[in-house]
């Protein structure tokens, strides 16, 4: 549907002109034949432009039934886009590098530029954006340029699913280069659908001119098969990603199951706690039923020894509850170094009261 601009929209006017006016076919001055009116939002405004189309005067000349369009226009906005370039732009990069939601985009053109568009027409020119940035990525000359300094290269290829219940998106990667070759959902992962691909990515390679010294993955069967079959010779190894998340489940398993162990040996710090506070309340009510006059006397003599007994059980629990950590800082591991420590510092302390401190103990 063509857009409808408001009677008093105020435009700004844009005359463009053919520029080279020789005749393609007999090389004549052309001539201005008729006038295009076109109009398109830019961030400065709503612009209309005024295309003067040209044609041979020669009715015999094959390049008198031609006109020609000012060569300037695709400059200012593609053909049938309601935007300029600025525009789609704008768009673009709201989209992809900020991950702003359509109708987002739509409310922030309408606030802040007063460009009115539907959500429809935003998520058209957000699907052209992406064409042509895809476009752009895969550019051979742009990645041969971008791949000159390197002697060998080294492949990945994983399955995605940005959203539950969506069809996986397989993707190709450079790792050296860091680059997304290419990126397609298959519907079906049939050895035959992914071996495509690979073959794809073995035709890149080609074409860059470059020796695959490695691909790695998390060795699917599809995988194995597909990159046997397209690179043979070429090791597959599993992507340290993967290695390390398969990795992992065990790892977290049997550091649980030895955090049990140890909770289980570590026991009965309340009991301890509570000596301590029983002992506590004993030694206060003596003190108060020998000297109830004196209010001072319950700070003369605290308790160092239950207090270093206290901060010892506050620090055993807090290990104990230590949940914290993956598989690279298991909390087991941690929980095994942490009452090392305590043992240790247990020990310094008991061996220095045997030996007799020289002040109190
Ligand atoms: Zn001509």
């Amino acid at each position: 549907m063509p857009h409808r601009w408001p009677e008093d929209t105020d435009f700004a006017l844009w005359e463009l002109d053919v520029i080279d006016r020789d005749c393609p076919c007999c090389g004549r001055m052309m001539h201005i034949c008729d006038h295009r009116y076109r109009r398109v939002f830019t961030l400065d405004g709503p612009l209309q432009l005024v295309c003067k189309l040209n044609r041979c005067p020669d009715p015999r000349c094959p390049g008198h039934s031609r006109t020609k369009n000012p060569e300037t226009e695709p400059g200012i906005a593609l053909p049938g886009w309601i935007v300029g370039w600025d525009v789609f732009c704008w768009i673009g990069h709201r989209r992809f590098a900020r991950h702003w939601s359509i109708p987002q985009i739509r409310m922030e053109l309408l606030d802040s530029h007063a460009i009115a568009l539907s959500e429809n027409s935003v998520a058209n020119y957000v699907r052209r954006y992406q064409t042509m940035l895809a476009a752009r990525q895969q550019d051979l000359d742009t990645l041969r340029s971008h791949y000159c300094g390197f002697e060998q290269i080294i492949l990945s290829i994983d399955g995605l699913q940005p959203e539950k219940g969506h069809e996986t998106l397989y993707v190709v990667r450079e790792l050296l280069g860091k680059r997304v070759w290419f990126a397609e959902a298959l519907i079906s992962a049939s050895a035959d659908e992914v071996r495509r691909l690979i073959a794809l990515a073995k035709r890149w390679a080609e074409a860059l001119g470059k020796s695959v010294a490695l691909w790695t993955s998390d060795k699917q069967d599809a995988f194995v098969t597909g990159i046997k079959a397209e690179f043979p010779g070429v090791p597959h190894r599993y992507c340290a990603n993967h290695f390390l998340r398969d990795l992992a489940k065990p790892v977290l398993e049997a550091d649980s199951h030895a955090k049990v162990q140890m909770r289980k040996k570590v026991r009965g710090l309340r009991g301890i706690e509570r000596s301590v506070l029983d002992r506590r309340r004993d030694a206060t009510s003596e003190v108060i039923e020998t000297r109830p006059s004196d209010s001072t006397s319950k700070g003369d003599a605290p308790d160092v020894g239950g207090g270093v007994v206290l901060d010892y059980c506050a620090m055993v629990r807090g290990i104990l509850n230590d949940d914290q950590g993956g598989p690279l800082h298991p909390p087991g591991l941690r929980m095994a170094e942490a009452l090392g420590e305590v043992h240790a510092s247990l020990d310094r302390s008991l061996s220095v009261k045997k030996r007799g401190s020289p002040k109190r103990n």
